[in-house]
């Protein structure tokens, strides 16, 4: 096997961002990025992609194009973690030996979880926002849904941009609004969590929505199974006494977000915490019982919104604090637990939650110019223009753009 200074597992935001950040800092370190994908996803782009706004095309670039200058690519899955011996096992049968090992895999998206989902997927009107190449697909059915039931579903928390499921929905019964048919399709919203979300600050903005658009909102109602033929979805219902119950609801069209879990790679090893996510302090996102590890991203066992917004703020403190443990410092910047969730609520305007740890308001404008609390034309420019820029040639090239990694505050 091979020896790096700090290897990187995972080459999506959070691996590419913290692997560029880390080679600004200290140029002449040696970095492994361990990633299986030749390509790259902007994963954000999906819901403009689903709301006919992007192209597919735009959310994607070659993995290869992306791995910054100093760091070697390693095309490979991680198979097993042995922290006592710094060693992590691949899939091609190699392995990495390192100094720091940075761990930024991404959450897994559970499809199979959901009887019958997997096979639908694409086709009798089942699509999500959540793949790739099905995103388009959810544009299709909006354009051409004449008349009937639209469910949308959201799992149980943790998922990756938790108001992804509803900003979907909105988007559709925009453009139905705008068609001028609204009044012969049905719409619901099924989700399994027990508010509309989880921060309450923004939730009498996206109720006047749901008003408007008229959406039967069912709450603690989870998906657990759908007959494609059929056009049926299962529901598993907690009702108002705590009692279950299922419910079977049937639909022209059903946009599905799978439920999110830790990969079996993570969720087996010693670097586990109980949720299966990677055990970090979530201040400093070093490991809490491995000195040498950390971990940054939709992986981190750290409750902020699982966000790319989030990875923003974590990457250069991920950079300090490894190459600190590297040089056998302490550890030097904190993270408060940022992240961001626009909620496109229409064409044209979105709720831009902006929250730290605890839900505590971190709004990054001043509030009189854009309160993130209300509908803004300015977020929805942010989010159309400026955040896909940001993204590509700040975030993932190391340029931090008014992201200062935070001192450290806490003890740790
Ligand atoms: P990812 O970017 O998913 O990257 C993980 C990488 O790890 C992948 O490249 C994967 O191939 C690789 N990997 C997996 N397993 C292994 C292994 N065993 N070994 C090596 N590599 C491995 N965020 C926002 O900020 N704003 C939004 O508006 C927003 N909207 C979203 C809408 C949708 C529909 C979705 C799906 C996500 C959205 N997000 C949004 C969330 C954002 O995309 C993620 O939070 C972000 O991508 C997390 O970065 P990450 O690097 O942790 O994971």
């Amino acid at each position: 096997g091979l020896t790096y200074d700090i290897a990187i597992i995972g080459g999506g935001a959070a691996g590419i961002s913290t692997a560029a950040s880390i080679l600004k800092r200290k140029p002449g370190i040696t970095v492994a990025i361990v990633e299986p994908s030749g390509s790259h996803f902007y994963q954000p782009g999906w819901t403009l992609v689903g709301g006919g706004v992007f192209k597919q095309s735009q959310t994607r670039r070659p993995e290869k194009k992306l791995i910054p200058p100093g760091a070697d690519w390693i095309q490979a899955a991680a198979t097993g973690f042995e922290p006592d011996s710094h060693l992590v096992h691949l899939s091609n049968g190699s392995s990495v030996r390192y100094g720091i090992l940075i761990v930024a895999t991404g959450i897994m998206l559970d499809w199979d979880a959901v009887e019958g989902l997997s096979e639908t997927l694409g086709r009798n009107g089942v699509t999500s926002n959540y793949r790739y190449d099905l995103a388009p697909y959810t544009w299709q059915l909006v354009q051409t849904l004449g008349r009937g039931n639209a469910v949308f579903t959201q799992p149980p928390m943790p998922i990756k941009c938790a108001g992804a499921p509803q900003k979907a929905m909105y988007l559709a019964c925009d453009a139905w609004r705008r068609r001028g048919i609204s009044d012969n399709i049905a719409v619901s919203f099924h989700t399994a969590t027990p508010g509309l979300f989880g921060v309450k600050d923004y939730v009498p903005a996206l109720m006047e929505y749901i008003e408007r658009y008229r959406i039967d909102l069912q709450l603690k109602s989870n998906l657990v199974a759908v007959d494609g033929a059929r056009q049926v979805a299962t529901f598993s219902n907690v009702g108002a006494d705590g009692a279950t119950s299922r419910s079977e609801v049937e639909f022209a069209m059903l946009h599905a977000v799978p439920p999110q879990r830790a990969p079996d790679v993570i969720r087996n090893s010693p670097l586990a915490g109980k949720d299966g996510f990677v055990a970090v302090d979530p201040a400093t996102l070093r490991h809490v019982k491995y000195d040498d590890i950390f971990a940054l991203g939709d992986i981190a066992g750290t409750s902020n919104a699982k966000t790319a917004a989030a990875v923003r703020k974590q990457a250069p403190i991920v950079a300090v604090n490894a190459l600190a443990a590297l040089e056998g410092r302490p550890m030097v910047a904190d993270y408060d637990g940022y992240g961001a969730c626009p909620l496109t609520v229409e064409r044209g305007k979105i709720v831009l939650a902006e929250f730290g740890y605890g839900g505590k308001l971190e709004p990054t404008l001043p509030t009189w110019l854009l309160d993130g609390r209300r509908p803004t034309h300015l977020a929805w420019l942010l989010k159309e223009y400026v955040m896909p820029l940001l993204y590509w040639d700040g975030m993932l090239k190391g340029r931090e753009l008014m992201v200062e990694p935070r001192p450290l505050t806490s003890k740790s």
